[in-house]
């Protein structure tokens, strides 16, 4: 087991579509630690309308990154809060080799966990997302659905596919993360940093992806 005083700071690497957003929250309510998404993040800016929400729209729409000053800015704010303390489980963040940098300016990083699963697989889980629009809870049409058709199970907001669910916006991403962000797996891997997870399992066998991930975020 891991010791008391080291933190479980751990980055979550994957494709989109992958289910990063999913594992993150059920590992978050395992560990007790949060989980600290940057495009949850980015997302609650622009629906506030703050200056940097409005910067960062039309690159989340169109399913470009947005610029690393206003990412860094919101991540080194959230990452300095106390409920970090124990560790957090960070979610896309970092997407590029840059950000890896600088993100190990910022603190250390103990684990990073990579979740692998087929073209296939990542084409259907794109495919039919749906997000609630009060709390961002995730829904997938068909593998994970709503109890009540377009509303949200937790909080009974309403349902809808967000701008970069939408095809072209998927291909966008899938093109930036094939070029900006997968090099960062052979980047960990070099330095002895990376986990590999299968992630081909339906929902209803979530635990078979959460459980060995959950393995490797405690061992020492
Ligand atoms: P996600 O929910 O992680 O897929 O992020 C949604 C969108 O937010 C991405 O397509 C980017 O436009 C933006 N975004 C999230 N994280 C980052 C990041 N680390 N760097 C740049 N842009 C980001």
């Amino acid at each position: 087991m891991r010791g008391m005083f080291t933190k479980m700071n751990v980055v979550l690497l994957g494709s989109p579509g992958v289910g990063k957003g999913t594992y993150a929250k059920l590992l978050s309510e395992r560990f007790g630690i949060p989980h600290i998404s940057t495009g949850d993040m980015l997302r609650e800016a622009v629906s506030k309308g703050s200056p940097a929400g409005k910067k960062a729209k039309e690159y989340i729409d169109s399913g470009k990154l947005v610029p690393d000053e206003t990412v860094n800015h919101l991540l080194s704010e959230r990452l300095s809060r106390p409920d970090c303390a124990q560790g957090f489980l960070l979610d896309g963040y970092p997407r590029t080799i840059k950000q890896a940098q600088m993100l190990e300016n910022m603190t250390r990083i103990s684990k990073v966990i990579n979740f692998e699963a087929e073209d296939a697989t990542i084409m259907e889980r794109l495919g039919g997302r749906l997000t609630c629009r009060e709390c961002g809870a995730i829904y997938h049409i068909k593998n994970m659905p709503p109890k009540k058709q377009g509303i949200c199970d937790i909080c009974g907001g309403e349902l809808y596919q967000r701008e970069d669910q939408k095809p072209s916006a998927i291909t966008q991403r899938l093109d930036t993360y094939r070029k900006e962000t997968q090099p960062l797996i052979e980047h960990y891997k070099n330095r002895g940093m990376l986990i590999v997870i299968d992630a081909n399992f339906p929902y209803e066998e979530v635990e078979k992806i959460i459980k060995p991930a959950a393995r490797a975020i405690s061992e020492d």
